[in-house]
């Protein structure tokens, strides 16, 4: 079959500088005749020049422009947003960067207002085809903070929820932090994100949270929906969902397509060597804990770069039960400790992703800073599985 691509630029943050028109034009040229591109990924710099020029190219090759958007965090780089409330009551805060993984409360009709008002503001006027939705969700074990950065929000609105629900907030507290022979008391997984836990409290704060997620984005989706974009998701691998408030299911029914980020190299939030070091870190999992998890995912430790086989047994389970179409989510953009991609990887990893029922390929994050090393073999490769 032939493999759909999609292409993702990063334009730069919503407080640096945009790149440059004539450098995407410059990738583009290079890279479109080479490749069965859908569509183009771009954001989130504000800058309309040059989102209006890259549509304007685009459109003539007849190719789509979504606008990469982050939902809750970054956006509280240009407007006051609610933030997170962890279990002992503080506000999760910190300084806004170019990119920050400081998470509002998606549980929060205001937040959500002010998130649509910077589209509206900034991007409305701009003829994209779609959205591409990203940071939707709670922070991660990746984002630090103790457990508190998953054990959260605390806010009033969040502890409504909670109660509603029959949560009883001290069982929680005590499922969280009595250890057990597995992190978290987990006691199997069953793939696309779906895990066992000895406690029931863990389970109903998860599914919680992710029901708000999922009614948060019903609400973002309708705006977009009735202006007509088509809408893409930036997900998490399934094995991380539920500990972010992602329910795959719920949300496959709202997007056109899912971009699980299945980077297997990647040493920052979303990597799956970082994330799931994270997670044992976080619930300072000891050795025999992080051997139990391991052994309940059924995942090697001791692969480098990250167990492919397991890699591939997640995105199959999530073709198998989305409504959506998958495009899987390689990072082919190279950076120092970050993201030491090289050929072999991409070579690997596009190869045996091609096998789980996908509909293509998103090369991830940052075309512009992907090497043409690293190009020229998914080019090579995306060729040779389309035959
Ligand atoms: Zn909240």
């Amino acid at each position: 079959m032939v493999y759909e691509v999609i292409l993702q630029i990063f334009s730069g943050g919503f407080l640096g500088n945009a790149v440059s028109f004539r450098a995407v034009e410059e990738k583009l040229v290079s890279v479109l005749p080479r490749l069965p591109v859908r569509r183009v990924i771009m954001g989130w710099a504000t800058d309309r020049e040059l989102y209006e020029k890259t549509a304007e190219f685009l459109a003539k090759r007849n190719i789509e422009l979504y606008l990469w958007f982050p939902a809750f965090s970054e956006t509280g780089a240009l407007r006051d947003l609610d933030e997170l409330i962890d279990y002992q009551g503080l506000r999760i805060t910190g300084s806004h960067r170019e990119e920050d993984f400081l998470f509002c409360c998606p549980n929060n009709n205001k937040n959500i207002e002010k998130i649509l008002d910077i589209f509206e503001r900034e991007f409305a006027s701009i003829k994209f085809n779609g959205v591409f939705l990203d940071k939707i969700r709670y922070p991660s074990f990746a984002n630090g903070n103790g457990l508190g950065s998953v054990f959260s929000c605390f806010c009033p609105n969040c502890l409504a929820a909670y109660e509603k629900e029959n949560l009883n907030i001290d069982k929680l507290k005590d499922a969280v932090y009595r250890p057990r022979p597995a992190p978290l008391g987990i006691t199997a997984y069953r793939g696309n994100g779906e895990y066992v836990f000895e406690d029931p409290a863990l389970i109903t704060f998860l599914s919680i949270k992710a029901g708000i997620i999922s009614e948060s984005l019903k609400r973002i989706c309708q705006y977009f929906r009735e202006r007509n974009y088509g809408i893409g998701f930036d997900v998490f691998a399934p094995f991380i969902t539920p500990f972010v408030g992602q329910d795959l299911k719920a949300l496959s029914g709202l997007c056109d397509f899912f971009k699980p980020m299945m980077y297997r190299i990647t040493q920052a939030p979303a990597g799956l060597p970082f994330e799931t070091e994270a997670l044992l870190k976080q619930t300072n999992a000891g050795t025999l804990q992080r051997q139990r998890f391991f052994d309940l995912l059924n995942l090697n430790p001791e692969k480098e770069p990250f167990d492919l086989d397991f890699a591939v047994t997640e995105l199959q389970n999530m073709t198998t039960l989305s409504a959506c179409p998958v495009y899987a989510g390689v990072e082919i953009n190279q950076s120092e400790k970050i993201a030491e991609t090289d050929p072999g990887y991409i070579e690997e990893t596009i190869e045996a992703y091609s096998k789980t029922g996908i509909r293509g390929f998103a090369l991830s994050w940052n075309l512009l800073e992907a090497p043409e090393e690293n190009i020229a073999t998914a080019v090579k490769v995306i060729e040779r599985i389309g035959k």
